[in-house]
């Protein structure tokens, strides 16, 4: 897949609406704060301010990577709702670390 590709699915009317659905079913509530509170509350850790909490999910992250499984594209299955701080977490994108001098590769979003 080439990221003209990957921007064709993210820019299409279905990928749309599936996210749509997919944000739907899980509420609009992160997925993975749901499970870090989860977490927190089984192994009896205290979480605090924004942790503590279920942040708004805004995107829509694909578990199989688009990249590499491309036939997964707009499978629910495949497809989890998340806030922009735990996305950045399942892609390795540590906000504080963009400041060091490495550039950062823009990838898509979602
Ligand atoms: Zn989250
Ligand atoms: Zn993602």
């Amino acid at each position: 897949m080439t990221d003209q590709e990957i921007k064709q699915i993210y820019n299409s009317s279905r990928w749309q609406k599936v996210r749509d659905r997919v944000l739907l079913r899980d509420r609009y509530e992160c997925q993975d704060c749901i499970q870090r509170l989860r977490m927190a509350a089984v192994s009896g850790e205290r979480l605090f301010g924004e942790d503590a909490k279920i942040r708004r999910a805004t995107q829509v992250h694909h578990i199989k990577e688009l990249r590499v499984y491309p036939d997964l594209a707009f499978e629910e299955d495949n497809l989890v709702s998340l806030c922009t701080q735990c996305h950045n977490i399942r892609h390795g994108r540590q906000p504080t670390r963009f400041v060091k001098k490495k550039k950062v590769v823009a990838e898509e979003r979602w």
